[in-house]
């Protein structure tokens, strides 16, 4: 048996790699594990690794309460934040933006989703968090705000704080959330001129919960689930009245159903039923699930819900700046795959909507739905353009990545990359020609096998890493120059 001090106490060096480790989100026992590697015979167990970590919060303290220390250290950290207390001075809220989130907004200030999360500090404070979506369709941690409770005043008193983060005058267009009333009447109060769209997944829950007891039968549910969603799916008015009739005179019999679904839905069919929710800009958003996937990310970082509010904030701290870090990341390497000025995201809506121009599926008739939902032109626009350019300002600011202030490298001019595109077309078209009939043929046919692919620009990304085998630049050929031809946009 090791007999040594260096066996049974940390050395400097480890604590300080405790330390590191803690703040990244390791847990005790892989901390553990780590510092074994370094210290074979290091006779220590978890517990004390666990009471080294809490004797390192207890000295970052320096005898300051904690709600002072997580204070000072959110300006130290160049926050946005704000707190109140009740007459008793008991926390009852408190906001914090980091300054990564902050630059995330104000480029991204279109559309956010809302939600509430619970059960990760041992306060029991309910933790509304503010996600917004990139250009990239991915979330982003906008702001959190831990919440005595979810009263309407605690919910406007929230969302002036983000208000303030947004900026003057910048209201965003869209605001997910579940229907909580409190919220609702706090986003009418604070931004007016905001659409506040219901998660529709959160309603049928709702509806479930409330109504699935007054159907005995099973496929009377289903169908009765059915008839609602083509009641929530009406594309306009007129037909949205039909179906309500339809539904009316169907379920007359289940007078609870009826009167619930008339009492409880029915006065806000605008924020949640196609014939007025496809009007707004919302990014194809229609669910607070962007929010929820959001919550099961940051519970991976919190890992205990035990945790105190400081130590929930260095969390999420860390889960931030890796979001960040990963926007950032995907922003540069799209810059120099693909090569323009819009995200892969909305290149990918814009080929599916290109194949969608020239399909005998193309209804006659263009409702303006796609446009005004995803800021992208549709079908019809596309087949109508007959030309072989869109505008650049035929595409929403949401989907520009030369926009983003946030990169280094964040201009790469519009004639170095059509000099890049032509001079790699010219040099695949010159490789093409030399090659044998056979292998021409054959690839014809398998990009006609291949007709609907997930995501065509995996197939061009697929093609750009085969690029160096002669045998695939037909497929890569023909993708790309349909991509030039058709959504190259210029300035
Ligand atoms: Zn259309």
């Amino acid at each position: 048996m090791c007999g040594h001090l260096s066996c049974r106490h940390f050395s400097q060096e480890e604590i300080l790699r405790i330390k590191e480790m803690s703040k990244a989100g390791i847990q005790p026992h892989q901390i553990l594990s780590s510092l074994r590697q370094g210290n074979p015979h290091l006779q220590v167990v978890s517990r004390n690794i666990y009471n080294q970590i809490s004797k390192i919060v207890k000295e970052s303290l320096a005898r300051r309460p904690v709600i002072q220390a997580l204070l000072e250290e959110l300006g130290e950290g160049g926050f946005t934040y704000n707190i109140e207390y009740d007459h008793e001075g008991h926390l009852t809220h408190l906001i914090f933006a980091h300054p990564l989130s902050i630059e995330l907004t104000k480029s991204y200030s279109y559309v956010f989703v809302r939600d509430c999360t619970y059960k990760n500090n041992k306060y029991m404070m309910p933790l509304l968090d503010i996600v917004g979506v990139s250009s990239f369709n991915t979330s982003f941690y906008s702001c959190f705000v831990f919440m005595q409770n979810e009263k309407e005043e605690y919910y406007v008193w929230a969302l002036k704080m983000f208000s303030k983060i947004l900026g003057v005058d910048n209201h965003p267009m869209v605001i997910i959330t579940d229907s909580e009333l409190a919220l609702m009447n706090a986003i009418r109060i604070v931004f007016p001129s905001t659409s506040n769209l219901l998660c529709v997944w959160h309603i049928e829950k709702n509806i479930l919960a409330n109504c699935k007891a007054y159907f005995e039968e099973e496929v009377d549910w289903i169908d009765f689930i059915s008839t609602w969603t083509i009641l929530i799916q009406s594309p306009n008015e007129t037909s949205f009245n039909e179906a309500w009739s339809r539904f009316e005179v169907k379920y007359k019999e289940r007078k609870f159903v009826l009167k619930y679904i008339l009492s409880t839905w029915l006065p806000y069919k605008e924020k949640f039923v196609s014939a007025w929710s496809e009007k707004v800009t919302h990014f194809g958003n229609c669910v607070t699930s962007r929010a929820e996937g959001a919550h099961a990310t940051l519970k991976k970082y919190l890992q205990v819900s035990t945790r105190g509010l400081r130590e929930v904030k260095e969390k999420i701290c860390l889960a931030i700046e890796n979001q960040f870090q990963e926007i950032k990341t995907q922003l540069s390497s799209e810059k120099v795959r693909v090569v323009t000025h819009v995200s892969r995201f909305a290149l990918n809506e814009l080929y599916n909507q290109h194949e969608a121009s020239s399909s005998c599926d193309l209804p006659s008739l263009c409702k303006g739905q796609f446009l005004k939902t995803m800021g992208l032109p549709c079908a019809h626009m596309i087949k109508e353009m007959n030309i072989e350019v869109l505008q650049l300002n035929d595409i929403h600011p949401q989907w520009r990545i030369d926009r983003r202030l946030f990169v280094n490298d964040r201009h790469v001019s519009l004639d170095n990359e059509r000099d890049q595109i032509s001079g790699l077309l010219l040099e695949i078209k010159d490789k093409y020609e030399k090659l044998p009939l056979t292998q021409k043929e054959g690839y014809q046919k398998a990009t006609f096998s291949t007709k609907r692919g997930p995501s065509k620009f995996e197939i061009v990304e697929k093609a750009q890493k085969c690029a160096r085998q002669v045998c695939h630049f037909f497929i890569y050929l023909l993708i790309l120059s349909t991509m030039v031809m058709i959504i190259y946009i210029y300035v």
